[in-house]
């Protein structure tokens, strides 16, 4: 029998860029041709977690790559298949000596499939060298050097890939993409960011040339943050762009600035990015359990009208309603409307963190498993270590968007509400509702509770609990093992 021709494989996973890429750049430096896949596994895009959006995202992003490589001769290959059903029909066309790819800190169910795709690995005497991404170190007990190795990581010089079209191999895809989801992955909606790494440029250029200067002013801010912030969270979600190129880009095209204060806010963010995926990696329980485990005792009784509204932008807290409609739109809401969103869902409303995460993490465009359930948790209370932080929508919408006009854009049904009442419309007597336009409970709910009363009786459950003998013990353990120092950790 004709021995098999030996290859190599690069396994993309969030790290869909053609440039600052490890795996890809070693690869290239070793003998043997390579195949670069994708792959959209049934198992984990099944998982809650996901949605369309996301594999829109991805599938844009691979087409914007392949595009490079063409002139390269070079394509990522996509398949619509299990990790090991995969790699063992590449087995049977060739054989796979190495794969490259970078670490992924993702849910237990990715972790899981990394287990089993480590032992068939093994068994088939392939080697597979997973790299560091972005500074996160698999496998550390603390953080004790964290910060210095990350400083290293991201300052080391970029990698420079290039591709040879001789070390190209093709393949019989014998699990191409279902022609349904094919359709449904092809038609990008405009209203979110466009998928790329030409596009994560674009953004990085405008936030350093333009938009950044305003960019501490109005990070809070629902409209203004839309432009002002950097916006570019769902490239870096999913490897458009590196941590480091990132930093590296914006550290270099702002030193001459005059006013470096929002560039330096900026940077410090894509630390925290790390940090809290850092947290992920080392505890991936994150996203179903209470991190500390003490705030388990803490009943919250289900209320599926109270979740249905706030999943549905329906609560009757305009800026709240408002920041959910935007999002289910566009993908995107800034950092304080995300943690308010929270915040009114697990203490106004008093409801199980579980119940919301997973919907929130649907619809961020830039859905990062590693901050988005140790945010979650940290907006809803449950580490034990952080300041509990409540916010009132209702002083939210005052201070942040005080004329009203974001929650008109996304709520045009309160269009003719005047400034007085947009942040409680359900004050307004019924003649001024008529005369506006808007009849609260017909067109415009109610609120779903009463919000003064809510955050009192929150407060003192969620304070109150804080003392718990359980809750302390826990917070020596988190202390320990995810912060540096003893006191709490930096808050956004
Ligand atoms: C409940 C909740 C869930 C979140 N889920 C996600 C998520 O799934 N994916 C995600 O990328 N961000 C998440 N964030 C953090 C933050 O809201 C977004 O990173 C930010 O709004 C993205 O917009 P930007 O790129 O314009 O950020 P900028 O303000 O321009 O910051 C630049 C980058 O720094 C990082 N960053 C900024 N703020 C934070 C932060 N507070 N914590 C960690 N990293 C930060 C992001 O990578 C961001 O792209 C979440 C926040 C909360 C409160």
């Amino acid at each position: 029998m004709k021995a098999k021709q030996k290859i190599n494989i690069v396994w993309l996973k969030r790290d869909i860029r053609s440039q600052d890429h490890l795996p890809l750049h070693l690869a290239e430096q070793r003998s043997l041709p390579y195949l670069i896949i994708f792959l959209f596994e049934p198992s984990i895009i099944s998982h809650p977690n996901t949605s369309l959006r996301h594999l829109q995202f991805q599938y844009h992003s691979i087409l914007q790559l392949n595009k490079k490589l063409q002139a390269q001769g070079r394509r990522a290959e996509i398949f619509f298949t299990e990790a090991l059903s995969a790699l063992g029909d590449i087995q049977e066309q060739y054989e796979i000596e190495e794969i490259f790819s970078y670490q992924e800190s993702g849910i237990q169910r990715t972790y899981d499939r990394d287990k089993a795709v480590a032992k068939y690995c093994t068994a088939n005497n392939i080697q597979w060298h997973q790299c560091q991404r972005d500074g996160i170190v698999r496998g550390i007990k603390n953080r004790c050097g964290w910060d210095k190795q990350w400083f290293a990581a991201i300052c080391a010089p970029m990698v420079k890939n290039e591709y040879s079209p001789l070390k190209s191999v093709t393949i019989e895809n014998r699990f191409p993409l279902p022609g349904d989801l094919l359709v449904q992955l092809q038609r990008y909606p405009a209203s979110f960011q466009p998928a790329g790494e030409d596009f994560a440029w674009k953004y990085l250029h405008s936030f350093v040339s333009e938009r950044g200067k305003n960019y501490s002013k109005h990070i809070s801010k629902p409209l203004e943050s839309r432009v002002s912030c950097g916006r570019i969270s769902p490239y870096l979600s999913w490897g458009n762009i590196s941590i480091k190129q990132a930093y590296q880009f914006v550290t270099e095209s702002t030193k001459n600035k005059g006013n470096k204060f929002p560039y330096q806010n900026f940077l410090t963010r894509l630390k925290w990015h790390c940090h809290f995926i850092q947290k992920f990696e080392v505890e991936c329980s994150y996203e179903t359990q209470c991190i500390n485990a003490g705030y388990e005792l803490l009943e919250h009784p289900e209320n599926q009208e109270y979740i249905s509204a706030w999943k549905q932008g329906e609560t009757g807290f305009p800026l709240v309603d408002a920041c959910m409609k935007c999002l289910m739109e566009t993908g995107w809401i800034n950092f304080r409307m995300r943690a308010m969103l929270v915040s009114v869902f697990c203490h106004h409303l008093y409801q199980d963190w579980r119940h919301g995460t997973y919907h929130l993490a649907q619809m961020f465009l830039d859905y990062e498993p590693g901050i988005h359930y140790p945010q979650f948790q940290m907006q809803a209370g449950t580490t034990g270590i952080n300041t509990i932080r409540m916010y009132n929508p209702v002083k939210q919408s005052q201070e942040h968007d005080p004329e009203g006009i974001f929650i008109k854009k996304w709520l045009p049904q309160l269009q003719n509400v005047p400034t007085a009442f947009i942040h409680e419309p359900h004050k307004m007597s019924l003649m001024e509702q008529e005369i506006c336009g808007v009849i609260i409970g017909k067109d415009y709910p109610a609120p779903v509770v009463d919000i003064n009363e809510a955050g009192k009786v929150a407060r003192k459950n969620i304070w109150g609990h804080r003392s718990h003998e359980a809750v302390r013990q826990e917070n020596k353990r988190i202390l320990f093992t995810h912060t540096k120092r003893k006191e709490e950790d930096a808050q956004p």
